[in-house]
């Protein structure tokens, strides 16, 4: 199978924070790889712009190092990687400053698409927003890239809005969230819409629940402080889980196009019920030998951040009335493992007998590591031993299924640019959904500091809090292993 790739239109992309770690790890190896596989081509303009004083050359340096170390594939490409350096430049700005835009300006061209990416702390969101509109640098056309988070609370989200609105239009404004450009995450939706097949049964009448787990091995260390900020509900849950709550639980759009997704996600939203407290979990892991709990990497004994958070959800309307939907994320966990299980309810009556061990048909949509679906049936166990049941996996690991060609599966965030690039805002998030979340999500926080809910501690390693298996238990329901 030989896919297509299609080059995208010229365009001169700025990179403010240009030499940060965003832009070094993801941002600049995911440009190189597109221009590697052909879909950026020679005529592109890539600008790296941060305070620090650099020639073009020393830009092209730390970029060649980038590639070096980041870029997985095409960057031993010798030749390539130069004639992509060449596309590269670099102009010294601070952003709250009057210095370097001219020189930005004489950089860039008419009649391409323009794009700023604003890969800096969002403090400075505004600041190059009004400088860009003030130096007549961004045009009606021009495109701009806001990286998360995005606010803080839902106060902080709409000035944010406000502030950005006041100099460009909501379709030039493209809100990253690096899940939604996850392979998997747009199979979802192919698998959703694509398929006769599950759409009947995706609905409370058939789908007993959703689990939803976001599962890291890393702690905080090195972070701690500035985490502490913010925890794992600002962090992962208003953000990342609750787009893939979405995705998963949106009426079908009647195209896909980018404002009849978004409508249709923005709905789910709103139908969430506010949540019970005691159905939410959050922990924080404690200390092991050789391994400092949250707490000290946070640098604050006193937090009551979560590092971790379990909750169950309810999405009022018809779809869904009675479905639960499990979330869970967490640091310093069992494994490194992000994946959607959507857990569907026993056959009406089983002509088999009792089958005491029958666990039932999920179909899980793997984020990582090993992007793919398997959908768990039931067979009869081979041999001779009667009509016992077994369930097995019909697998679509994308690796096994794609072969070389999921290996050229772009990154998140190089999909993401390109669709920046062709105009695409499908899978970005809109503004009024960013504060939807948010207006769900902060009465929640402020119910906790109300109570002085405390974390529970759990052991690093393990799957979270005794209290968040429970949370299952409790309902005659199981969270899935947390295994890569
Ligand atoms: P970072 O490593 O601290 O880099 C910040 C960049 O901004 C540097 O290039 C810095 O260069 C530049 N900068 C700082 N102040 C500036 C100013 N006044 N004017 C112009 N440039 C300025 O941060 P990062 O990790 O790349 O994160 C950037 C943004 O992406 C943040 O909003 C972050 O939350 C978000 N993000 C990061 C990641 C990630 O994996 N790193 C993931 C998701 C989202 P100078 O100091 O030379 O100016």
């Amino acid at each position: 199978m030989v896919s297509r790739v299609i080059p995208v239109d010229p365009f001169d992309l700025v990179i403010f924070g240009g030499t940060g770690d965003l832009a070094r790890r993801k941002i600049l190896p995911g440009i190189y790889r597109r221009f590697w596989s052909g879909q950026v081509t020679g005529d592109a303009r890539i600008i790296g712009a941060s305070r620090k004083e650099m020639s073009d050359e020393d830009y092209r340096a730390f970029v060649r190092g980038a590639i070096a170390e980041f870029a997985i594939e095409g960057g031993e490409d010798g030749d390539k990687v130069e004639e992509f350096l060449e596309l590269l430049h670099y102009v010294a700005i601070d952003a709250t400053g009057e210095g370097g835009w001219k020189d930005l300006r004489r950089h860039l061209r008419g009649h391409v698409v323009r794009a700023f990416n604003f890969s800096v702390g969002p403090s400075l969101f505004g600041d190059l927003a009004e400088q860009l509109h003030r130096n007549k640098i961004a045009g009606k056309h021009s495109r701009i890239v806001v990286e998360k988070p995005f606010g803080h609370d839902l106060e902080s989200a709409v000035e944010l809005n406000r502030t950005l609105r006041k100099y460009f239009r909501e379709d030039q404004i493209y809100r990253i969230d690096h899940y939604l450009g996850k392979e998997t995450v747009q199979n979802l939706m192919a698998v959703r819409f694509g398929n006769i097949l599950f759409e009947p049964l995706w609905n409370a009448q058939f789908v007993d629940h959703v689990q939803i787990t976001v599962a890291e091995t890393v702690g905080v260390t090195g972070r701690g402080a500035y985490y502490d900020k913010s925890g794992a509900m600002r962090d992962m849950v208003q953000n990342h889980m609750m787009q893939l709550l979405c995705l998963i639980a949106m009426e079908p759009p009647h195209t896909f196009e980018p404002d009849a997704v978004r409508d249709e996600k923005l709905k789910v939203i709103r139908a969430l019920d506010p949540v019970d407290p005691g159905d939410i979990v959050r922990g924080q892991y404690g200390a092991e030998e050789g391994i400092a709990s949250y707490v000290e990497d946070a640098e604050d004994e006193a937090s009551l951040t979560e590092c971790f958070i379990a909750m169950k959800l309810h999405i009022s309307n018809w779809r869904w009335k009675g479905t639960p939907f499990y979330l869970r994320t967490g640091k310093r966990l069992k494994a490194r493992a992000s994946e959607i299980a959507v857990v569907f309810k026993d056959p009406p009556h089983s002509i088999f007998g009792p089958q005491e061990d029958r666990r039932g048909n999920v179909l899980v949509i793997r984020l990582q590591p090993n992007e793919g679906m398997k959908l768990r049936v039931t067979i009869k166990e081979p041999g001779p031993g009667g009509m016992r049941l077994i369930e097995v996996p019909l697998d679509m690991s994308f690796a096994d299924a794609l072969g070389a060609e999921a290996q050229a599966v772009p990154d998140a965030y190089e999909r993401l640019i390109m669709d920046v690039i062709r105009g695409n805002q499908t899978l970005f998030m809109r503004g009024d959904e960013v504060e939807a979340a948010w207006a769900w999500t902060d009465p929640i926080i402020a119910g906790w500091t109300d109570r002085g809910d405390r974390p529970k501690v759990y052991a690093p390693g393990s799957a979270g809090p005794e209290e968040a298996l429970m949370l299952l238990y409790r309902e005659g329901r199981r969270w899935r292993d947390i295994k890569e």
